[in-house]
């Protein structure tokens, strides 16, 4: 059988990330939480696994670290709580799963996995998920376990208005941060697959959803082109329905990975003002990680080349 060349590529999100903003400490542990995430999903396809659990565990991993907004990091909402969204898609069938406005799911994306498998669903949100999670006997954790001082600090600073922020924003101290994470990856058979998790935006209210769990806009995978998962302002990434663009231009405008990307991500976003980036790998394991902002936590792997691990533009 013809093995392709397995590849797997992560986001732990894009945003204002600055080196003057940053401390070595913090760095460090943030390519410390890329590599783990990227080490599991790798492992899993270098195993002859499939790309949908390689996607899966990668995220995971992703979500169980507290620095990034998803699963145990997730930011806060108006009301103090924690409600994520997630989603998985697979390349071959085109098979999907997703969950929004979630509380207490240890992992949000596997969820999104078990709605593909076992719901006879695409999208299940709220309480009656959970209800559906508890069915399947996935693991909950109580409140305290998605506490995280610095997202507590941040709720803090904009609770008491109307106003929302994607992750860090500037004013924050930190830098403006989309902290959503994501993986895309293809497997020794050709297949591809695309996840993404996140809590989405502190302080947001009456149950805003993003991009994220939502199939085609920041997450899309399709073996005719290519796998994609987003992060960034969801609201611009629902409208320009971002994932499912890219997949488009490729399958009927004839365009390679790479060109699909740098068009959405570096001319259309902008001019719409959609800031953020995604990553991205086709059929034959190219892989591309375009953003429009200053940096993105993210990570990759093609074929037997050694793990590449990179916070901002250069
Ligand atoms: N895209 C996510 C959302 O809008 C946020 C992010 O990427 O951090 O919910």
């Amino acid at each position: 059988m013809f093995m392709n060349t397995h590849g797997i590529a992560i986001h732990g999100g894009a945003g204002t990330i600055l080196r003057s903003l940053m401390t070595p400490e913090k760095e460090a542990q943030y390519i410390k939480g890329l590599q783990d995430a990227i080490v599991a999903g790798n492992s899993v396809l270098e195993k002859g696994g499939s790309s949908t659990d390689a996607v899966e565990i990668a995220v995971m991993s992703l979500e169980n670290f507290p620095l990034f907004n998803a699963g145990k990091g997730a930011v806060f909402t108006n009301k103090g709580t924690h409600e994520m969204d997630a989603s998985i898609m697979e390349g071959l069938t085109l098979e999907a799963g997703a969950v929004s406005g979630i509380s207490n799911v240890q992992n949000p994306v596997h969820l999104a996995r078990v709605v593909k498998e076992k719901s006879g669903h695409v999208f299940l949100s709220g309480a009656d998920a959970e209800l559906f999670a508890k069915q399947m006997g996935l693991p909950f954790q109580p409140d305290e376990y998605f506490y995280e001082e610095g997202r507590y600090k941040q709720w803090q600073e904009v609770k008491d208005s109307d106003g929302y922020q994607l992750d860090h924003t500037v004013n924050s101290g930190e830098g403006k941060k989309f902290g959503t994470v994501g993986a895309v990856a293809l497997d020794k058979y050709g297949n591809l697959a695309a996840a993404t998790s996140t809590g989405g935006m502190t302080n947001k209210r009456f149950g805003r959803i993003g991009d994220t769990p939502m199939i085609g806009a920041g997450t899309y995978a399709n073996n005719k082109t290519c796998a994609i998962s987003c992060t960034g302002h969801g609201e611009y990434f629902i409208r320009a329905v971002v994932a499912y663009d890219i997949s488009c231009l490729m399958e009927y405008k004839g365009m390679s990975l790479k060109q699909a990307c740098d068009f959405v991500v570096k001319d259309k976003l902008v001019k719409f003002g959609g800031e953020g980036g995604l990553v991205a790998i086709d059929p034959i394991g190219n892989i591309e990680l375009p953003f429009n902002s200053e940096g993105m936590y993210r990570a990759w792997k093609k074929g037997d080349g050694k793990i590449e691990v990179k916070i901002y533009e250069d």
